[in-house]
């Protein structure tokens, strides 16, 4: 690595940029690829950190991904699903935090109809984009949902690698993923997608496909955050993703996506609880993504073991403690 080999590539226009300009940048101490990321984070996006309210409705799933703690073989798991009245609640806190958008995530089931109308409520009661991320569905759920006035999804490819993609997905593929993400595209919806880093299996090359994947994907948003082993899942015991290759992943996101919105993810303040989100934001993030479950339900939205609970608060003097600044308003409650 030479700082003169960085400082051209990070010149280059993201359709110009070749796998093995990834390569030599994922090489590279995230340290040193900060500024790089960082200036073009604010030459595009300003200094601005855009805030996403999660709210972590339901861990019940029919999948069996090998990573995730919420698979459906998993049966060391107590299961819920909030009530339309208890999201609606956590909503309620997240628009008053002053977040930019709400993120309705769970577990894959089907669920058409019953989400349509909590989105419908959310849109009539509170003036908040809508952002779902629950799993791969029909085209006509997304229509429906997107009727309903569901303004953005959430669907990672996970690992751009196909034969990796099969091995971690039972009875999927990984062509099925992407077709998820063409349709809804199509569909209107804004769409954001990512991976894990650290999986097992993974190299390289594939972290480095996988980034150019989400730009040839042309998505609006990026989350890529460490693998981290779950206890009651196939892959318990296994070595997690680590911090510098994430931060490095996060800086090459930020040369190849100069648009997309790129959050500094949960798994990462999980990872590192002192400094994960702002080592985040300065590796190219854009985004936090506090979260607004009810305590008693985050606690069983095991998807990995010690789930970090990032706080308004929290996301708020961080933010703050860079220069940068947030739409959060200081909470009253126990968010
Ligand atoms: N069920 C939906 C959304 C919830 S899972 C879906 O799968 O799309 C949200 C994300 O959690 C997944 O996309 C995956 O990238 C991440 N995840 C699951 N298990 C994980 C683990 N063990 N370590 C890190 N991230 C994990
Ligand atoms: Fe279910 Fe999503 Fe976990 Fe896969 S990653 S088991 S679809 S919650």
């Amino acid at each position: 690595m030479s700082i003169k080999k960085i400082t051209q590539i990070f010149a280059l226009d993201p359709w110009e940029l070749t796998e093995a300009d990834i390569l030599t940048v994922l090489q590279t101490p995230w340290q040193v690829l900060a500024p790089y990321a960082r200036s073009l984070a604010e030459a595009h996006k300003g200094r601005h950190v855009f805030v996403r309210g999660l709210v972590e409705f339901s861990n019940i799933c029919r999948r069996n991904c090998r990573y995730c703690g919420l698979r459906f073989q998993n049966k060391n798991l107590h299961r819920y699903r909030l009530t339309q009245e208890e999201i609606l609640q956590a909503v309620a806190c997240a628009r008053q935090a002053g977040v930019d958008t709400v993120v309705l995530q769970s577990g894959e089931v089907p669920c058409a109809a019953w989400l349509g109308e909590v989105v419908r409520q959310i849109k009539s009661q509170f003036n908040l984009p809508v952002t779902l991320s629950v799993g791969e569905h029909s085209a006509e759920d997304y229509a429906l949902w997107r009727d309903a006035g569901a303004d953005r999804y959430l669907i990672k490819h996970e690992t751009a690698d196909a034969a990796l993609y099969a091995a971690l997905h039972p009875g999927h593929s990984l062509q099925e993923r992407l077709r998820a993400i063409g349709t809804l595209q199509h569909l209107g919806y804004e769409v954001g997608g990512g991976f894990m880093i650290g999986l097992p299996g993974q190299n390289l090359a594939i972290l480095a496909r996988d980034i150019l994947l989400c730009r040839d994907l042309r998505l609006s948003m990026i989350g890529a955050g460490p693998f981290l082993a779950q206890d009651d899942t196939p892959l318990a015991g296994e070595r997690n993703g680590t911090t510098e290759m994430t931060l490095r992943t996060m800086a090459a996101l930020r040369l190849a996506n100069p648009e997309a919105n790129i959050p500094a993810t949960t798994a990462l303040a999980t990872l590192d609880a002192q400094n994960g989100q702002a080592n985040g934001l300065w590796a190219g993030g854009n985004v936090l993504m506090p979260s607004f479950t009810p305590p008693e339900a985050a606690a069983l939205y095991t998807i990995y073991d010690n789930k970090n609970r990032v706080s308004v608060r929290n996301a708020a003097a961080v933010i703050e403690s860079l220069g940068m600044t947030h739409p959060l308003k200081m909470p009253d409650s126990e968010y």
